[in-house]
């Protein structure tokens, strides 16, 4: 399960950006074509989060959808994997959305 590093990276990024303040919301965008899955980020949170300044914080993930655009006739389409075919016959597709995984925002008290 690399969430649970993952997840450990996200709470010291987060701590190393909150200083001494105590962090009450942390947002982040999960691509749906990352290979992270965002039940298991939630699974890890609070385990990861215990004893520093982000227990007790509210999780919040915003799920991103996966987009492709076709390299050949321009068009673009949703990818619910990160290749595909456009209906132009295309398979050069570049994925422009949904790969992402990132920290969005964060609030502290
Ligand atoms: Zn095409």
């Amino acid at each position: 399960m690399h969430e649970l590093g993952i997840t450990r990276n996200i709470v010291a990024i987060v701590s190393d950006h909150a200083g001494a303040s105590q962090v009450s919301r942390v947002a982040l965008q999960i691509g749906a074509l990352s290979a992270v899955m965002p039940d298991a980020i939630r699974f890890c949170f609070d385990i990861c989060a215990k004893n520093t300044v982000v227990e007790g914080a509210q999780l919040e993930i915003e799920e991103v959808p996966g987009r492709g655009r076709c390299q050949r006739c321009g068009r673009e389409f949703a990818l619910d994997k990160p290749f595909g075919q456009c209906i132009c016959g295309s398979r050069q597709i570049a994925c422009i959305a949904g790969e992402e995984m990132k920290i969005k925002e964060m609030e502290t008290i």
